[in-house]
């Protein structure tokens, strides 16, 4: 079968693990050679470069906290350096604190907007004038079905607000940067990786039963769509925002 990403250059944050391990391993299986970013979890970055290449594919480990410029500059300047261009931003670095609203703190509001939200709009700002000169380019915000009018999935508003923030950047970026570059957000549903670490499994059972589909998300549902949009089949779509959820935060 003909690989859909031959020849890019993806950057995918928050690459070490869950959602964005997945994302990352899928583009090197299309032909992309991918940039793996992680923040704090080494180890297991380590381990997502060891299995594209045992695949046979590229990729290029960069630490980089999202929600620091200078970061953010280092990490596009190390893909430009190893791989010559970029051609798919993924902003699925993203943090939960799991914390009711009458006990959360101004440190934790800064902390899930500044990774959350700020950290996707450094990335895109850093790679959308490379973009733009290569004239094309695709950004994939990876949001959450909390920004969308998902009762069971507003528990914390921070973490709700920042995902919701990320729709609107999603779409004023789609209008900014069009026709060259195409923007578009993923909303997935309640997927099986840490950031659930939180959540009774009677919760779990209770959201499984509110998707259509009956089981939590797999991270290859979101990989999969990820590697949907950042493929040619999907040129025509920008400012978009794709639900991943097996019915569970239908619109
Ligand atoms: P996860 O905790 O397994 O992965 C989060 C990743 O983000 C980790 O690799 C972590 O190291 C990285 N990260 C955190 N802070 C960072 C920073 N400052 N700079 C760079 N990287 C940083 O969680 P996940 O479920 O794979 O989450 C991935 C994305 O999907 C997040 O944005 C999350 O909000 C979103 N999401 C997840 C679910 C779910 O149910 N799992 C549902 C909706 C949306």
């Amino acid at each position: 079968m003909a690989q859909r990403l031959t020849g890019k250059v993806a950057i995918v944050t928050g690459a070490s693990k869950g959602i964005g391990a997945a994302i990352a391993k899928m583009y090197a299986s299309e032909g992309a050679r991918v940039v793996v970013n992680y923040h704090s979890s080494e180890a297991e970055g380590k381990q997502v470069v060891e299995e594209i290449k045992s695949e046979g594919g590229r990729s290029l480990l960069v630490k980089a906290d999202v929600s620091k410029t200078t970061d953010v500059k280092r990490m596009v300047s190390k893909a430009v350096g190893k791989f010559g261009r970029v051609d798919i931003l993924v902003n699925n670095a993203g943090i939960l604190i799991a914390k009711d609203f009458l006990d959360s703190t101004d440190e934790d509001w800064d902390r899930v907007l500044d990774v959350n939200l700020k950290g996707a709009y450094l990335c895109c700002r850093e790679v959308a004038p490379l973009m733009l000169t290569q004239k094309r380019g695709k950004i994939i915000n990876i949001s959450s079905v909390s920004a969308l009018a998902q009762p069971s999935a507003l528990k914390y508003p921070d973490y709700v607000s920042s995902k919701a923030g990320m729709i609107g950047l999603t779409r004023s970026l789609a209008l900014r940067l069009g026709p060259e570059v195409t923007v578009n957000a993923i909303c997935p549903g309640t997927t099986e990786t840490d950031i659930l670490a939180w959540m009774p499994q009677e919760t779990r059972l209770r959201i499984a039963g509110e998707t259509f589909l009956n089981r939590l998300g797999k991270t290859s549902d979101v990989a999969a769509a990820a590697t949907f949009l950042a493929s040619e089949d999907a040129d025509w779509i920008t400012g978009e925002v794709l639900t991943v959820a097996g019915g569970r935060g239908m619109r």
